[in-house]
């Protein structure tokens, strides 16, 4: 099978009714995986798919990684056993002080906060159900906000509880918020770190700093087929920069007001 050139990295949170910004509900998380399965593609460990990318050597056909931030509860009770289902695995990103405890940094309303995240016996459940476990730091802080010293410590403590409470490797971290900049690299890569994850939508070219790989946020097609279709196989994304290019065209013929401009004359 000749080897694929994009890598999907699909970025969800939760898998619930709630119907927030970072829910999607079983009934479509299920079709999801359904249209995967159907297709014949396959779950690609987030440690194996940055092995084949980093060294280079390709990535089998129909190959895709799931990927779940933060290790909300929903992650046991529905996601795990549709995965299952299908014959999939997927990583969570854990906030190694927070194992156990609400998540203190979400500020959207709904249930969540007042939710403790899973504790170890539950990331221990889903790991001997085949599921990989990275980190994604130690408090989930802004890390650009942070210097470099601090970055460093968030993102080497993180890996080392990951690494002793549940035996993985965690060389791969997920951003808090997607965001870094370049001490976070500096910084990941004084840590051992093999990869890092950022929320920017795309899929993973062989060629890309693996510092900043790009993933398909759920958000994009959480009711079509199509969209799903589109944003994995690359096609969301090259038409996304497309019109990025034709908006580019028609600013160098049209002065359009700014937000700025626009304040400046009120
Ligand atoms: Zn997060």
């Amino acid at each position: 099978m000749r080897p694929a050139p994009r890598l999907p990295i699909i970025a969800y949170h939760s898998i619930d009714e709630f119907g927030t910004s970072i829910s999607v509900s079983p009934g479509d998380f299920r079709r999801q995986m359904h249209w995967f399965a159907q297709r014949g593609w396959r779950t690609l460990a987030l440690s194996e798919a940055a092995r084949l990318v980093l060294a280079g050597a390709g990535i089998p056909a129909r190959s895709f990684v799931l990927t779940f931030d933060d290790g909300l509860p929903s992650l046991l009770t529905c996601a795990a056993p549709i995965l299952a289902e299908h014959g999939f695995t997927a990583t969570t990103f854990v906030v190694t002080r927070l194992v156990g405890r609400p998540p203190d940094w979400y500020r959207m309303p709904g249930p969540y906060r007042s939710t403790p995240l899973l504790d170890r016996a539950g990331l221990e459940r889903l790991a001997s159900m085949g599921w990989e476990l990275h980190p994604h730091t130690h408090d989930h802080p802004v890390l650009p906000h942070l210097p470099l010293a601090v970055q460093a410590d968030q993102i080497g403590r993180s890996r080392s509880l990951v690494q002793e409470w549940f035996g993985q490797s965690g060389t791969v971290l997920a951003y808090p918020f997607g965001q870094l900049n370049e001490d976070t690299t500096r910084a990941m890569k004084q840590c051992g770190m093999e990869a890092g994850l950022t929320l920017t939508f795309g899929t993973v070219l062989r060629a890309d700093d693996p510092y900043n790989w790009p993933r398909v946020g759920s958000a994009w097609f959480k009711h079509s087929d199509l969209r799903q279709r589109l944003a994995v196989t690359g096609w969301l994304e090259k038409y996304i920069a497309l019109r990025g290019l034709v908006k580019k065209g028609r600013e160098r013929h049209f002065t359009t007001p700014t937000a700025e401009t626009t304040r400046g004359l009120a």
